[in-house]
């Protein structure tokens, strides 16, 4: 029998979310979620491939009792852990350093240098690997591979990945601009290359990244040359709970006349800023509806979200040059078509429009949105990423079985 099962895990702090994947035609069989683990309120809602959802509630200790529990509803569907079509599991690593340039075979090796990146990554990467030690206890004898969130930034020039510090200062302590959201922006911008009839390396698109997290990026080629998040994802766009660019001086002031901690002021800037900061809502949905019955500090948050879209769309036309498309995706790229009219308005100068009618349709297929003779093509390309990451892991994982 072919193995070509693929099950991806992206495990948060108290979270997995999970997708199991056939790669022999990239259809998803199964899919769900655990939250709240850890708590007497966890949830699980698995949904099978053309089922109904199912929905456990209860108290799920830890990761281990949460994969358990996945395993048993997958096993319920004939679809279990077990099974000798599951080839490979494929974990989503947020931070990879400049260390992972690609996917990896996890060893032991690799969960070192993931655990070594911890204090650059202190929320993620422990999360991530508790996730792989509980997969690896459960299948020891299946291959399991991380997908780093930053590895798609790698190629990076140092010119856009080093903060204007002291170098000896930024090497200690390993800060520079390591980008995130990294298989979206792969998947992506390969997806609207393709869109245009083209090869990824003929192509420079501009990938806005516009979900509760929000990242911009400048793909030259197929590679990264800039992308707005930096050492963490908080620098960049104005996104639903997060601030993003501002001037490094508000934090000493809050310290200082504010007589706020650097936790507080952690939670401050990642958790209450950014559109919920601004008006009390993170949801874009809402923010339009609020506007739309003339609230005031909503159409407020709105503008200060597309100044900023709008400045990183500068930025990196001027970066790239020559630019042949830009992407929206993610929950507010994908749905959100007053953010993609606003964010290109007033740019036709530089070949930017985008068509009433088509930005107005809704689909879940990749489509331009730009009139069909417009210099740079304006697309709406859903994201992915558990397809990328199985896509990669079956890819390593087939990859190194022709080569044995
Ligand atoms: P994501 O992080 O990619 O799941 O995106 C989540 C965000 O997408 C939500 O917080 C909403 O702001 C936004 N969103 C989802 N659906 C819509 C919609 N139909 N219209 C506008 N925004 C939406």
């Amino acid at each position: 029998m072919t193995s070509s099962r693929v099950l991806v895990l992206n495990s948060g702090s108290s979270s997995v979310k999970y997708q199991l994947l056939d790669m022999s035609d990239g259809s998803r069989l199964a899919m769900g979620l655990v939250e709240r683990i850890g708590e007497e309120t966890s949830r699980l809602k698995h949904t099978p491939a053309g089922g109904a959802s199912r929905e456990w509630n209860g108290s799920i200790a830890d990761h281990d009792a949460a994969l358990k529990a996945v395993a048993e509803e997958l096993s319920r569907d004939g679809l279990g852990l077990d099974s000798p079509e599951l080839a490979a599991i494929g974990h989503r690593v947020v931070h990879g350093g400049k260390h992972f340039t690609e996917p990896t075979v996890i060893d032991d090796a690799v969960l070192a240098e993931i655990e070594r990146l911890i204090p650059v990554a202190p929320l993620h990467n422990p999360a991530n690997l508790t996730g792989i030690r509980t997969a690896q206890a459960l299948r020891p004898d299946l291959p399991q591979v991380a997908v780093f969130d930053t590895a798609f930034h790698t190629t990076m020039p140092e010119s856009a990945a080093r903060y204007a510090i002291d170098v000896e200062t930024a090497d200690e302590h390993r800060i520079r601009r390591y980008g995130f959201h990294g298989t979206s922006h792969a998947y992506v911008s390969r997806a609207t290359a393709e869109l245009l009839g083209k090869s990824p390396e003929e192509v420079n698109v501009i990938v806005l990244h516009l979900g509760n997290g929000a990242s911009a990026s400048a793909v030259r080629g197929g590679r990264c040359v800039d992308t707005s998040m930096g050492l963490t994802p908080l620098e960049g766009l104005v996104m639903g709970t997060r601030s993003g660019d501002m001037d490094p001086a508000v934090i000493f002031h809050l310290m200082r006349v504010g007589g706020m901690s650097a936790d507080e002021i952690d939670t401050l800037l990642n958790k209450k800023s950014g559109l919920i900061g601004l008006c009390g809502d993170n949801d874009m949905r809402e923010i339009r509806r609020r506007i739309d019955e003339g609230d005031e500090s909503a159409q407020l948050a709105f503008d200060i979200y597309i100044h900023r879209l709008k400045k990183y769309i500068g930025a990196y036309y001027a970066v790239l040059g020559r630019v042949d498309a830009v992407a929206f995706t993610a929950g507010v790229g994908e749905n959100a078509s007053p953010v993609r009219e606003a964010a290109v308005a007033g740019l036709e100068e530089l070949g930017l429009v985008v068509d009433g009618e088509l930005n107005a349709v809704r689909s879940d297929e990749p489509r331009l949105i730009s009139p069909e003779h417009a210099r740079v093509a304006v697309a709406v390309v859903p994201t992915d990423e558990e397809l990328e990451i199985a896509t990669q892991t079956y890819a390593l994982v087939k990859g190194s079985e022709n080569l044995t």
